[in-house]
């Protein structure tokens, strides 16, 4: 657990490298302990998945898959009920860190949820790619231009001028 720690703050740091000179947006890391999310009776009723009944949570329903669905049955549910139960205060934005994420496509290493609470980023992203949910969750689509931070599943790190002027820092004007 330290060792992930110690991770997570050399990615915020590398985010920060990325965010703060092109943008001046600046990421400060609230420390939380491990999110466990793993009660198949709480999980079911998140994603209103009941038996025959309608009021017994359906278990089986309630466990996470290998890769979690974030577009098709989708998981999201789940992590804004425990997101509800406020784990950890004067949070803007959550990046879960998991296993495996299943989008509807290849590999995906993160996703955005449409909620703008919180991301889930697979346990190989890498900086670079929580950099780039974190344009998502700021209100930033996916770029085509080469070189971008916006641009999926690249590598380059450049925010447009046009970006972070109108998109990155429009909560300030
Ligand atoms: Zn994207």
């Amino acid at each position: 657990m330290r060792r992930f720690f110690r991770i997570h703050v050399a990615f915020v740091y590398e985010m920060n490298e990325i965010w703060a000179p092109q943008a001046k947006v600046l990421i400060d890391l609230v420390p939380s302990k491990p999110a466990l999310i793993d009660d198949p009776d709480q999980i079911a009723r998140d994603l209103g998945a009941f038996e025959a009944d309608g009021f017994t949570p359906d278990t089986k329903q309630g466990v996470f898959p290998a890769r979690i669905p974030m577009l098709t049955d989708s998981f999201a549910p789940v992590f804004l009920s425990y997101l509800g139960t406020d784990p950890v205060k004067n949070t803007d934005f959550t990046l879960f860190v998991v296993h495996a994420i299943n989008a509807g496509r290849g590999h995906t290493f993160g996703i955005t949820d449409s909620s703008h609470k919180f991301a889930l980023v697979s346990d190989d992203a890498d900086a670079r790619q929580w950099a780039h949910e974190l344009g998502h969750f700021l209100g930033a689509g996916d770029s085509g231009v080469e070189g971008e931070l916006m641009v999926s599943g690249e590598e380059g790190e450049k925010i447009s001028v046009q970006d972070a002027v109108k998109v990155f820092n429009r909560r300030h004007t």
